[in-house]
């Protein structure tokens, strides 16, 4: 992730990130798949309290506290392919809740890309794909299971499985739009820069501030650093600052912390991208469109490796004039697009409606089970129908 084309998570500002916090509710008898909440707004006749600046009623935290007034076994589970936000909230959490007395896991269904291997607290991770009895164990032996950066158990790939068939409490904490109600308890926000801000307002929430210490705050800095583009999408608001200020409190390392993240190419992925925008971007400037599409033999001519091709799909944006980018790449057994956008465009819309996808507002993403030569074809085919491409 270059400085110029740096992450994936873009959510919008729009949200309300400079009243509540989070959003969280209850939902009593609403655990177990597939139930959707009617809203994300408080229900009906539930008395909303604000004992703290996060919105929180003070039932749901008063209900939370008392589960975890005594030593726990938790896992924290977030989604496939884990990004920056996904790994550093995960891992922030875990280390904090280690310190309440708890035993805790992070659960992630596959690999995390090597710039984040450096981070505190990663021996506590379980890789399901690799180490998958250890992760069942964990998974099935968890009281609590916190579900961090992800708004369905879709996202969870193989986890999803373990994740459903399990009786532990599950609590989502999120800001990515239109959560499923897999959870019985819900801290979420879409105005919120990242999961990382999230856990921090959790923690707040919970009277637990204290609980962070410098591998913690380091930790939900880098969710934060990356789902901004290092404080410098949309998402960045004065209570992303505040929070990141609180963390800098606590010692964190930025320089480091941005050299290990954006400064870590390998000669290939550099050479990768090279080749990528010279050879293989198209541009539509009648739909104010960009996109880059990347085949299986490329992959594997570059040496292409997990994390590689991310923030990729950011540098059409950097064309004067082109405000949808999209970014689509022939994995092992399916075609996968990110999509981002700048200003209006809804590109969480555009992923649900044809890539059976979603995401935020302005960086989105989804899957095709057609091929690359058709799935780049039939991206192109829709330019036309999207409202408010033409100039
Ligand atoms: P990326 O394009 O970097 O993989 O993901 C960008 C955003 O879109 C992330 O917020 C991610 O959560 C969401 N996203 C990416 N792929 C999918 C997908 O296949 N399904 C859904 N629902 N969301 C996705
Ligand atoms: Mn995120």
């Amino acid at each position: 992730m270059p400085e110029s084309a740096p992450h994936k998570d873009m959510p919008s500002s729009k949200g309300p990130q400079h009243g509540p916090l989070a959003e969280a509710r209850q939902e009593a008898g609403a655990q177990g798949a597939g139930r959707q909440p009617a809203s994300t707004k408080d229900q009906p006749g539930q008395e909303k309290h604000a004992p703290s600046s996060s919105g929180t009623t003070a039932d749901q935290v008063a209900s939370l506290k008392a589960q975890l007034a005594e030593p726990r076994s938790i896992a924290i589970v977030t989604h496939a392919r884990p990004d920056g936000d996904a790994i550093g909230s995960s891992v922030g959490l875990m280390l904090a809740l280690r310190q309440m007395g708890h035993e805790a896991r992070v659960v992630v269904p596959n690999a995390y890309a090597d710039f984040l291997a450096w981070l505190p607290g990663l021996e506590g991770v379980l890789d399901h794909q690799t180490q998958t009895e250890q992760a069942a164990q964990i998974m099935a032996e968890a009281e609590l299971v916190f579900c961090l950066d992800f708004n369905t158990p879709a996202r969870l790939e193989s986890l999803a499985q373990r994740l459903l068939k399990s009786d532990a409490t599950r609590v989502m904490i999120d800001h990515h739009r239109d959560p499923e109600g897999f959870t019985r308890f819900r801290w979420h926000d879409t105005g919120a820069s990242s999961t990382a801000e999230l856990v921090y307002g959790w923690l707040e929430d919970m009277g637990e501030l204290h609980r962070i210490n410098r591998d913690v705050a380091t930790c939900l800095y880098i969710g934060m650093l990356t789902d901004t583009g290092s404080f410098r999408y949309s998402n960045t608001g004065p209570r992303t600052l505040r929070v990141a200020a609180a963390l800098l409190e606590h010692g964190v390392d930025v320089e480091g912390c941005y050299a290990r993240i954006y400064h870590t190419f390998s000669e290939d992925r550099m050479r990768f991208f090279g080749h990528c925008l010279a050879n293989n971007m198209r541009i539509f400037p009648e739909y104010r469109t960009g996109l880059i599409h990347v085949s299986r033999a490329e992959l594997e001519c570059f040496r292409v490796r997990t994390g590689d091709t991310e923030g990729l799909v950011n540098y059409p944006l950097s064309i004067q004039g082109i405000v949808f980018s999209a970014f689509i790449v022939d994995r092992t057994n399916l075609v996968k697009l990110s999509l981002r956008s700048k200003g209006d465009l809804n590109v969480d819309a555009i992923a649900r409606e044809h890539f059976s996808g979603g995401g935020h507002r302005n960086a989105s993403g989804g899957i095709s089970n057609t091929d690359l030569d058709s799935t780049v074809q039939r991206f192109i085919d829709l330019l036309p129908t999207v409202p408010g491409l033409t100039a």
